[in-house]
């Protein structure tokens, strides 16, 4: 029986889907969660109280606002999206990387990206049938100018996405390094900027002086993950024709309200996010000073690490075995060996992770 829908499944679902891996999330039930670079801290309990509030005028037997101005308004103020530049919100960020590969898809159309990074950029452009090349980091994972160039040369990509921070290395790529793909791309590209509040880096001021130059952020790695909710920053000319792919209604209203309702309370993030990069150069330093680890400096919410004389997926085995759930990079296109990722948490999870990390080396 299954094999007859096997050979269903086989002759209908397109050869390149059913090569492709599903994005894996583990169970974290019970554990300490290092895995997925979220924000550790919940709201405060007034805060959640009049959060609450907030949600109770949400008409839910409507649907919500198809194009939330008053929202777009408030986060153009506290982000400081540049005079003229206009926004589209995704379902998340993961969403609106979707929403640019189906405008651009067509036949023989491809995205361009460095090696490593963020791995929806492949099986995004694969699963809209656009093919995907990548160009290898250097060594102190900068974007390698020359090689980057030559593949634009010749895959004249339709987009680019540089993530700014990189995942899952951790660094900003030089300015003048991504001023040159900017310069010498046809096509789109794209400033990840999903860890934007981490970091002091940011290309919106860029926007003005370069037509093909778009910045997708996120709501998520602040502390709203819970919510879905990112946004593109661009010429108009670029957004009005990508809000023709997306779904109406895309924006639910309770993350609507909530968003609002997050940006009218910054300060809360603000010292969360004040907290986590100071807990951000502790975790360096106390990595920096274990024997048999290399630790790699990172302008995000996560520092990617090497184990020299172990395997990692025994460090892993061991950091689950004591409840502390990281990434394992071992195998990860592009990502030296033996590497591991773990998300900045509070300090009581940090204390926990370097002591089952020390434990399990
Ligand atoms: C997490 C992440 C995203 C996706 O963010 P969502 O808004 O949660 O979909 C996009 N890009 C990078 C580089 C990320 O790390």
């Amino acid at each position: 029986m299954s094999s007859k829908i096997q050979q269903s499944v086989e002759r209908l679902i397109r050869s390149e889907i059913q090569a492709m891996k599903a994005y894996g999330v583990p169970d974290a039930d019970g554990l300490i969660k290092l895995d997925a670079n979220e924000n550790p801290f919940p709201w405060p309990p007034d805060i959640v109280q009049s959060w609450l509030e907030a949600l109770r005028t949400v008409q839910i037997n409507r649907y919500p606002e198809a194009n939330p101005i008053r929202l777009k308004e408030r986060l153009c103020e506290t982000m400081g999206i540049p005079e003229g530049m206009d926004v589209l919100f995704g379902n998340g960020s993961d969403e609106l990387i979707q929403i640019i590969f189906l405008a651009l898809a067509r036949p023989g159309s491809s995205v361009l990206a460095p090696r490593p990074t963020f791995s929806m950029y492949e099986i995004i452009a694969k699963s809209v049938g656009m093919k995907f090349f990548d160009v290898s980091l250097t060594e102190s994972f900068a974007l390698d100018v020359p090689a980057f160039c030559e593949a634009i040369e010749t895959y004249q990509p339709a987009v680019t996405f540089l993530a700014y921070p990189n995942t899952p290395t951790g660094n900003l790529f030089a300015d003048e390094a991504i001023e040159a793909v900017l310069q010498r791309s046809e096509g789109l590209v794209v400033v990840d900027e999903a860890y934007f509040i981490f970091t002091d880096g940011t290309f919106l001021p860029r926007l003005k002086q370069f037509d093909n130059l778009l910045i997708l952020r996120s709501f998520s790695k602040l502390g709203l993950a819970g919510l879905r909710l990112g946004f593109l920053v661009g010429n108009r000319a670029w957004l009005a024709e990508f809000d023709k792919v997306r779904l109406p209604y895309n924006i639910n209203s309770l993350t609507q309200v909530s968003t609002q309702f997050a940006l009218a309370n910054k300060e809360v993030f603000d010292q969360q996010v004040s907290y986590i990069r100071a807990e951000r150069e502790r975790l360096y330093q106390a990595l920096d000073d274990m024997p048999g680890i290399r630790v790699w400096p990172s302008e995000a919410n996560f520092i990617m690490f090497q184990v020299q004389e172990t395997d990692a997926q025994r460090v892993y085995d061991a950091l689950y075995g004591a409840r502390v759930l990281v990434k394992n990079l071992d195998g990860a296109s592009g990502v030296p060996p033996n590497c591991l990722r773990v998300t900045i948490g509070t300090a009581d999870e940090n204390m926990s992770f370097l002591q089952a990390l020390r434990q399990g080396m």
